[in-house]
């Protein structure tokens, strides 16, 4: 940057350092969080566009702190993955999804999947499928009802372990996700190399598909590039029954957004599945 030669180090200014500052006060923070019981997750649902079937639900990290409230996920994966607290959080989240996908089975409301979302330096640190299948074999789930959303960019850091590890997930009967389809550095190609069940067109596309003719269009070609492989399509970030009508009308298969539900705390997402179950 302009004007930053030796000596002239940028991070002494007062802004950067509250910033610094504040930033080591949410690590210590985050890394207290697992040990006290202040993570969790909630889960939503996800919905056939044809049938109304229940599809799956998708778990979404949430950390209550004692003093900030709710911190939203985006302000504190990131630093978790710096600070590589992500793989033991990681860990965490596998093994209670799993632990919650047992309950729901034993009550007799399970949906066909639940879905997890991995972290690029999870995928890339190696040991995701050993903690993959321990937290299977704790909870006695089957791999087929665990699902991973990974993005594209997910691939990019430690390519060949990384798609070998997911060709053994594959190979174990987890399913596989791309999430954020279409917004990711990768070429078409990463397609056919890797073995997924679903594409989940990108909420930003979505949200700009009903007045901008560019983003109806890749969700149109998302749409038939998916079908053409076989791959199962959802949309995420769906808020209006014009944007779900317009889906389908293309032949989306599934949805989610706030127009079904917003993510739920785990107990409600028990009862959403009940009412389900019942139909
Ligand atoms: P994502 O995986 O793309 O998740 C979708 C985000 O959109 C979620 O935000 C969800 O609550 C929100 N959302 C769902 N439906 C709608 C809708 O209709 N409208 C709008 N405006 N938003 C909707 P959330 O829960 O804040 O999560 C943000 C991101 O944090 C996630 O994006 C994911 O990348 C990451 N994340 C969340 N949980 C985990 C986790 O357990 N592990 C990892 N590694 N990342 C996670
Ligand atoms: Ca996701
Ligand atoms: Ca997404
Ligand atoms: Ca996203």
């Amino acid at each position: 940057a302009k004007g930053k030669g030796p000596g002239q180090l940028c991070y002494h200014s007062p802004e950067m350092s509250g910033r610094a500052r504040e930033r080591l006060a949410l690590e210590a923070d985050l890394r207290g969080a697992l040990a006290k019981g202040e993570l969790s997750l909630h889960y939503q649902p996800q919905v056939a566009l044809d049938s109304g079937a229940l599809a799956g639900m998708e778990a979404l990290l949430r950390w209550t702190h004692p003093t900030r409230g709710s911190v939203p996920p985006n302000a504190f994966i990131p630093l978790a993955e710096e600070c590589g607290l992500i793989v033991e959080m990681g860990d965490w989240i596998l093994e209670t999804v799993c632990r919650q996908i047992r309950q729901w089975s034993e009550a007799g409301i399970a949906p066909r999947h639940t879905a997890v979302n991995i972290s690029a330096v999870q995928l890339s640190r190696g040991n995701l499928f050993d903690s993959v299948r321990r937290a299977l074999d704790v909870s006695g789930v089957a791999p087929g009802q665990l699902e991973l959303e990974i993005t594209e960019s997910c691939v990019m850091l430690e390519r060949e372990l990384s798609f070998k590890t997911l060709a053994d997930l594959h190979a174990l009967g987890v399913r596989l996700s791309i999430d954020d389809f279409g917004t990711g550095y990768s070429s078409l190609s990463y397609l056919q190399q890797l073995a997924v069940h679903k594409l989940k067109i990108d909420m930003s596309f979505v949200r700009g598909m009903m007045d901008n003719s560019g983003n109806a269009a890749i969700v149109r070609a998302v749409i038939a590039l998916g079908k053409s492989m076989g791959l199962e399509i959802i949309a995420e970030g769906v808020e209006q029954p014009e944007q779900a009508r317009y889906l389908r009308a293309q032949g989306c298969d599934v949805i989610q957004g706030y127009l079904l539900s917003k993510p739920m705390p785990a107990v409600a997402a028990g009862e959403y599945l009940g009412r389900y179950a019942q139909q």
